[in-house]
């Protein structure tokens, strides 16, 4: 079941890191793309095999029980790729691609920055399903081998319709709309043509929550199928984080950087030393400090890199030898959400610097983007 492009990274959630995800390892790189395999999804793998052994009593029971697995994943890879590269061809970068045993998730530094762009980004990962529907029916149709989709069991029957079959599932799973399916994203961009994103969201995400339910309960009660179960958990978590990430956004909508900066904050020097700077974050100062040196901005030194410093060299080290000479900047024009995602896309420190005209005139970090979030949603509260 594969879904992306995955949301995670819209919606400048106050700047939350975007750390792999975990218990995942990197498999390969393609077109440039990290793609990583979840760990789980191997004991799943590995399950198959052991269920095919176990009902065949032999070793092709058990080749078999991993390869139709692994065709699906394969496929699910293909049609993660089709975002990837539609994306791509926005000028939107991709950081990588994980294959869970629940689906792919396409993490894209955006899901489109207008919906034309969402909507087709959102349906390109299901055309690649019906690209390899449509080939292997062709095949089919050509070969005219039998037409039964293959056994898992006794591998009887049609390699080629069972990739139909598979195909079309993958297909129709991802087109249900709501969120996460790709189905929700389609749903959405349509509706954003139409009014505003939030309310769309809203939409799309109500729907990914009523149908959680409805799976669960079916889940329980009536199919006593407990993948259903785990299914609805991952609707309604996607879904929800979605909702959430979208309102979010709406208050940082069209705000540049300079009403959401930190303007009272200190700077240290390069000469000051390790011992001064635990003084200032001791005092309540900031936790990351940009590095000024004759009124220009040379360094970033992150509370991350003084603590270790401190333990290791001792107060009496100089900022200059610890801070961090390569970092992002913003500047006061650029709209927040913009930067946030980049910042979280390159997986850089949370604290941003703002220049205006070389020279240091704000300091945005997660807590303070948090803040101005919170109060905005406060202030439009009252409003009503
Ligand atoms: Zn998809």
């Amino acid at each position: 079941m594969g879904h992306g492009p995955n949301g995670r990274l819209q919606g400048g959630r106050g700047g939350g890191r975007l750390s792999d995800v975990k218990w995942s390892f990197r498999i390969a790189r393609v077109l440039g793309i990290e793609v990583r395999l979840h760990l789980t999804f191997l004991m799943l793998l590995a399950f198959y095999a052991w269920k095919g052994w176990a009902a065949s009593g032999q070793m092709a029971g058990a080749l078999l029980g991993i390869l139709l697995p692994g065709t699906i994943f394969g496929c699910v890879l293909l049609h993660e790729f089709g975002h990837v590269l539609m994306a791509r061809h926005f000028g939107i970068r991709t950081r990588d691609v994980t294959l869970l045993p629940i689906g792919g998730v396409a993490r894209l530094e955006s899901t489109g920055e207008t919906p034309r762009q969402e909507l087709a980004i959102a349906l390109a990962g299901p055309a690649v399903n019906l690209v390899i529907a449509a080939v292997a029916g062709v095949f089919v149709l050509v070969s005219r081998i039998p037409t039964t989709p293959i056994d898992p069991v006794t591998g009887a029957g049609s390699f080629a319709t069972w990739l139909i079959a598979s195909n079309l599932f993958l297909l129709g799973f991802n087109l249900i709309p709501a969120f996460p399916m790709d189905g929700g994203r389609v749903l959405r961009a349509l509706l954003t043509m139409r009014r505003d994103r939030v309310w769309a969201t809203r939409v799309a995400a109500g729907i990914g929550q009523a149908l959680a339910i409805a799976l669960a309960l079916a889940g329980m009660l009536a199919l006593h199928q407990p993948m259903l179960l785990f299914i609805a958990l991952f609707v309604w978590m996607g879904a929800s984080q979605e909702a959430e990430a979208v309102s979010t956004s709406a208050h940082l909508d069209g705000v540049p950087v300079r009403k959401a900066m930190m303007t009272e904050f200190r700077s240290v020097s390069p000469f000051d030393t390790l011992g001064d700077v635990s003084q200032l974050v001791l005092a309540g100062f900031q936790h990351d400090f940009p590095v000024v040196s004759a009124d220009e901005l040379v360094g970033l030194l992150l509370r991350d890199d003084l603590f270790p410093a401190l333990r290791e060299r001792g107060p009496d080290t100089v900022v200059g030898d610890v801070m961090r000479r390569s970092f992002a900047v913003a500047t006061p024009d650029e709209p927040v959400e913009r930067m946030l995602r980049r910042s979280q896309f390159e997986d850089g420190p949370s604290s941003i610097p703002v220049l205006e005209g070389g020279r240091l005139v704000g300091l945005v970090t997660a807590e303070n983007v948090g803040e101005y979030v919170m109060l905005s949603a406060a202030l439009t509260g009252r409003r009503r």
